[in-house]
């Protein structure tokens, strides 16, 4: 059957002179992805699948821990568009006909990232390739990872944290993420203001712990999770310079572009931020303003791989580095992937270190990690093998 050169409508219809594909259905399935002994808040994983009828499934993801019904409601909202319709060509339609709207919510773009995922999954199935090579083709073969430490440690204690530290450098990490301040969950009645002596002695003491656990070689991330004032951070980051940080991630509680700015003026360590950023417009203000060194589009809201990477691209007009957000379940992790193998100024690849135990069992197997790396997947689409039931067993569906 051609897929390609026969007269296709612009919004996707099926012809007469052509059979295509069809999309027959979207479901969503949602699992709980914290690891209940830790207690460190919500964490659900919310995929998407689309289903056609020549078997062909796509899938993807919308996490985003809140919402998630709310997300539900929009792809069912939003499925009468989608069914009936050829999945292939269908990704710039889908996204013109739900985002270019300025009312378009958080939840419409975390439920049309999701489905866009999927096309490209769909296409890249039924045309035997892998999304990095629609994409234009790979120019790295292996993903860097860092690991964000939150979902493995037992508790935030500096001992715990180092610990968890040295076992994912054990395990081949080159970089490791912490969360030395206080949570934003922790700090809500007295979020803006400034830290006690006490938090900034316990932010420091883990940093420390977690610094000489992984030596003078490994990269230390840190997320200060919107609790520090931009009155305290250049002095903090002072504080902080004999433990050589490689980034200072979303500093304040607000992205104020001309605040990060001067931050970023004063320190050494990179400035990165912008992983709640749906819309074009912020993320321009950030770049213009010389406000980050590395920016973190997040595939799970932003509209998905094509929305992602025009962030990139603006964001390499403007020297800025690409480090995708990514506390995600596998099929978000595969979308990064194929991302993170086409552009040039990627940076490393966000991973969920040590989370729940089955995350293998929603992708069979297929999300291969190695010495902190995901090498390049080779099968069409996403390049992962989705388990649907499994998913729904962990749904409790
Ligand atoms: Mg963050």
């Amino acid at each position: 059957m051609s897929r390609v050169g026969a007269a296709r409508r612009y919004d996707g219809a099926r012809t007469e002179s052509e059979k295509h594909m069809l999309i027959t259905d979207i479901q969503t399935v949602v699992v709980d992805a914290a690891r209940a002994a830790l207690g460190t808040g919500r964490r659900t994983w919310l995929f998407v699948e689309v289903h056609t009828d020549e078997g062909v499934l796509g899938i993807g993801e919308a996490s985003q821990s809140r919402l998630d019904a709310g997300v539900r409601a929009a792809v069912e909202e939003m499925k009468p568009y989608y069914v009936g319709k050829d999945p292939l060509g269908l990704i710039e339609p889908q996204r013109r006909q739900w985002l270019a709207n300025p009312f378009a919510s958080r939840v419409r773009y975390a439920a049309v990232s999701g489905i866009e995922q999927a096309l490209w999954d769909i296409a890249g199935k039924a045309l035997g390739q892998p999304v990095h090579v629609l994409l234009g083709g790979a120019i790295r073969e292996r993903i860097p990872l860092y690991a964000n430490l939150s979902q493995a440690t037992p508790s935030r204690s500096p001992d715990d944290l180092a610990t968890t530290a040295a076992q994912a450098v054990s395990d081949g990490f080159r970089a490791v993420k912490i969360y030395p301040f206080p949570q934003p969950q922790e700090v809500a009645a007295n979020r803006g203001v400034a830290l006690t002596r006490d938090e900034i002695v316990l932010a420091e003491a883990r940093i420390r712990a977690v610094r000489d656990a992984i030596g003078p070689d490994v990269a230390l991330h840190t997320d200060w999770a919107w609790t520090v004032t931009p009155g305290d951070a250049a002095a903090l980051a002072d504080r902080l310079l004999p433990y050589d940080l490689f980034w200072i991630e979303e500093p304040f509680a607000t992205d104020d572009p001309e605040e990060l700015a001067a931050l970023r003026r004063h320190i050494r360590p990179r400035l990165a931020g912008g992983e709640q950023l749906s819309e074009r417009l912020p993320f321009r203000q950030l770049f213009q303003a010389r406000a980050l060194d590395v920016v973190m589009p997040d595939v799970k809201w932003i509209g998905g791989i094509s929305a992602f990477r025009e962030i990139a691209a603006l964001a390499a007009a403007y020297d800025v580095e690409v480090s995708p957000h990514n506390m995600s379940g596998p099929v978000a992790t595969a979308a990064c992937v194929h991302l993170s193998a086409v552009l040039g100024n990627f940076l490393a690849l966000e991973y969920g270190y040590a989370g729940v135990p089955w995350r293998d069992e929603l992708v069979a197997g297929s999300e291969l990690v190695e010495h902190g790396t995901i090498p390049l997947p080779t099968a069409p689409g996403l390049g992962i093998e989705w388990d649907g039931a499994a998913a729904r067993r962990h749904a409790g569906e």
